[in-house]
């Protein structure tokens, strides 16, 4: 048996990866030459890396590590699967017993009339399949020409062609060719950021009316679709104002396109609800899943999708698929989480306990003189980080300067806390405690006050003109 266990010192563990690793989202040479953390093993909130420091992480993996580390359960589970049946396809008019009682759970979960699944290996796979989904069902619908897709600037779908089309960030859309055709963008509900002298809720009635003026302008004939997160997650953990959901949904009802509802961060558990759908209002017609859904222990996403669309679907030979899609061992894990998060009230302690304890502690960081706003959905929260708390101001150093520094304190103090920008926000796994979370505020004022000290120290603490 090959054993994976941590046999080699740190330096040697280092050089081998950067021989050898190649890291998403990471500038290789700078990586390299500093060397990767590596983390060994984890429990609860609670990562250990390779030189023995305990770290809280407060980003739950990449936001999907729900029911936190360790579960032996879902170790038993997978054990048990890859006995039992470790693969079958579901291509060739065959099924198995964990996609059908997953799908089933999930239909169950899932509000309204969202009864049917259609499985991915990831978030991104999903959102290629709804693309294509989309197009198909408009298509068989007799409208082929409702080819095109509308999202937001500053979203994230996922890191494939198709996926990171949808989504409308610019560094990635500057490499490899994208977005792809019939995919657009409108502005995101970033109140804070974008939001001038409006108020909040005006603002976000005109960043909502910005789909209908899209739609006008390219022609409400060649529209299928809209997607968005229900809150922006890799964005900045961007919470829209009220009023942004329910004007949106009535342009969609309005022009009947399909709202599609990027769930990938906000579902099971993230914001109080099982749904962030549900937290926010709205009523998809395709709810894109993946991260929470097995909480990370396996690789697995996909789409559900309403009773409409999947009959129109179910009309045609839909000519897609992977090779994983419902693959067993994922499906099966899956299950087994989402058992835990119900039976042991994951979601509902979150949202009756949990997350008023947290949003007091966490609205508290806007008293830090670095701080602008300190703001909180179910266990999502994000700081704006500022020269000049009064002004909404932005720094006049390059974007992505300060918040770098205040999350390399963090690390420093064994907190993760990510940074987007200026941004730093947190996704902990939802069974944090009341203790863990005085522990994260703590790290977290520490951290700030360091960064702030050294903004200081290195003149950057000035306002953008
Ligand atoms: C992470 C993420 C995805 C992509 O999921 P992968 O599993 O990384 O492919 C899609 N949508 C949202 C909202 C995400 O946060």
């Amino acid at each position: 048996m090959t054993a994976i266990t941590n046999h080699l010192p740190t330096a040697e563990l280092q050089a081998l990866d950067a021989a050898h690793h190649m890291h998403p989202f990471t500038h290789g040479d700078g990586l390299n030459k500093k060397g990767a953390r590596i983390i060994t093993r984890a429990r609860g909130v609670t990562l250990t890396d390779s030189d023995g420091n305990e770290i809280l992480d407060a980003m739950a993996g990449l936001w999907c590590v729900n029911i936190g580390y360790g579960r032996e359960e879902l170790a038993e589970v997978a054990a048990r699967q890859m006995r039992e049946l470790p693969y079958y396809n579901t291509f060739f008019q065959t099924s198995h017993v964990p996609a059908i009682a997953l799908a089933n759970r999930l239909a169950e979960l899932a509000p309204g009339d969202l009864n049917h699944v259609f499985y991915a290996g990831s978030g991104s796979e999903a959102n290629d399949t709804n693309i294509r989904m989309v197009r198909t069902y408009w298509a068989e619908k007799g409208q082929p020409e409702r080819t095109i897709i509308i999202a937001r600037k500053n979203g994230y779908h996922g890191s494939s062609m198709g996926s990171a089309s949808l989504g409308g960030m610019a560094g990635m859309h500057a490499q490899g060719g994208m977005p792809i055709p019939d995919i657009h963008h409108i502005d995101q509900p970033h109140w804070y950021a974008e939001g001038g002298d409006m108020d909040p809720d005006a603002f976000g009635l005109a960043r909502a009316r910005q789909l209908e003026e899209k739609i006008e302008e390219l022609g409400a004939h060649r529209v299928g679709a809209f997607i968005a997160e229900p809150v922006q997650g890799a964005g900045g953990v961007i919470i829209p104002p009220d009023s942004y959901w329910p004007e949106i949904q009535r342009i969609c009802d309005k022009y009947g396109i399909l709202l599609i509802a990027d769930e990938v961060i906000c579902g099971f558990g993230r914001t109080g609800n099982w749904f962030g759908s549900q937290t926010m209002g709205i009523r998809p017609d395709i709810m894109t899943i993946a991260k929470g859904l097995s909480s990370g222990y396996a690789p697995i996403g996909g789409s559900i999708v309403s009773d409409a669309v999947a009959e129109v679907m179910n009309g045609c030979e839909f000519n897609h698929g992977y090779t994983y899609s419902g693959h067993p061992v994922a499906c099966a894990v899956a299950l087994e989480n989402l058992r835990i998060l119900d039976e042991e009230g994951i979601v509902t302690r979150v949202a009756e306990e949990t997350v008023p304890y947290m949003k007091e502690k966490w609205e508290s960081l806007a008293a830090h003189p670095m701080v602008g706003e300190a703001r909180i959905v179910g266990l999502m929260g994000s700081l704006a980080l500022t020269p000049d708390k009064g002004a909404r101001a932005k720094f006049a150093s390059e974007p992505g300067t300060v918040g770098y520094i205040c999350r390399e304190r963090c690390f420093a103090n064994n907190l993760v806390m990510r940074h987007v920008g200026d941004r730093m926000i947190i996704s902990p796994p939802l069974v944090i405690s009341k203790k863990e979370i005085d522990t994260l505020i703590e790290r977290a004022w520490r951290s700030l006050d360091e960064a702030e000290r050294q903004v200081r120290d290195e003149g950057l603490m000035k306002a953008a003109a």
